[in-house]
């Protein structure tokens, strides 16, 4: 049923889709079971990178038990490699038990635990540094977008992760352009909404960093992301993938996986 022109996983410029769940705070042992179980059973077309977001605690258990073509990622990192940070995870922990993906400034490390702009940079930076893989998120709250600040929010967002990382660093990023006001709220962007700021984010990358890491980064879509949405939302130049939270911890995840492919 699936996979019937797998060329389509690829955008004309050669990026491939790639589609990331985040878990959040969820997940028991059982219930990753049952998540691990469908993961398996997929089917997952073999031309898009498929990573999931886990809980620290959950992350050894999930990348023994994973199948080989989904990618574990964790959902967040500090900034220096050790020391006095009660609480915190740093990247060379995360390589230390083979996990070399992280997903940095997501909305709600933003406007839950009050990370800046800047310490979003600093630890997209040490963690490319030390060798591991970002998937950086950026968005607008609703109250920035009816203001029309939306582009204004995502450059300066954009602007703090190029101030602290090299050109060379950018082939170690997947941005995932999530307005707030469609995270965990059932309103996704419309496809059109969605492909106006990718298009923009694409831009200001080329502009501003090189006009091949712009063509080559790859921007994914998150917020509320189903099913019933993805088909739409894949079919946009600038979409090459998406970040999902609430449906990937169900079956749905792999309707959503495939949603080029299909
Ligand atoms: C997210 O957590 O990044 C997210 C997009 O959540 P949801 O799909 O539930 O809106």
């Amino acid at each position: 049923m699936y996979f019937r022109s797998i060329m389509r996983c690829y955008s004309t410029m050669g990026r491939k889709f790639i589609v990331g769940g985040n878990w959040k705070m969820n997940g028991s042992k059982k219930s990753i079971c049952e998540i691990l179980g469908f993961l398996k059973k997929g089917p997952i077309c073999p031309d898009v990178e498929v990573f999931i977001g886990v809980p620290f605690v959950y992350l050894e258990e999930v990348a023994k038990n994973k199948p080989d073509n989904v990618i574990v990622a964790a959902e967040n990192c500090y900034k220096v490699p050790s020391g006095a940070f009660t609480g915190e995870v740093s990247p060379a922990m995360l390589l230390d038990i083979g996990v070399n993906w992280v997903i940095l400034g997501h909305s709600e490390r933003r406007h839950i635990f009050g990370e800046s702009d800047c310490l979003i940079g600093e630890k997209c930076k040490h963690a490319i540094e030390n060798g591991m893989t970002v998937v950086a998120c950026v968005g607008e709250t609703l109250d920035e977008r009816e203001g029309g600040k939306t582009n204004e929010v995502i450059f300066r967002q954009l602007k703090a992760i190029a101030d602290h990382i090299g050109k060379e660093c950018w082939s170690k990023i997947v941005l995932a352009y999530e307005p707030v006001w469609a995270i965990g709220s059932g309103k996704t962007a419309t496809p059109d909404q969605a492909q106006e700021v990718h298009q923009s984010i694409r831009c200001w990358v080329k502009e501003n960093v090189g006009k091949d890491i712009g063509e080559a980064i790859r921007i994914q879509y998150g917020g509320s992301v189903t099913g019933k949405s993805c088909g739409e939302l894949s079919k946009k130049p600038d979409i090459d993938g998406f970040l999902v939270g609430g449906a990937s911890l169900k079956p749905e995840f792999i309707t959503i996986v495939n949603a080029k492919s299909s």
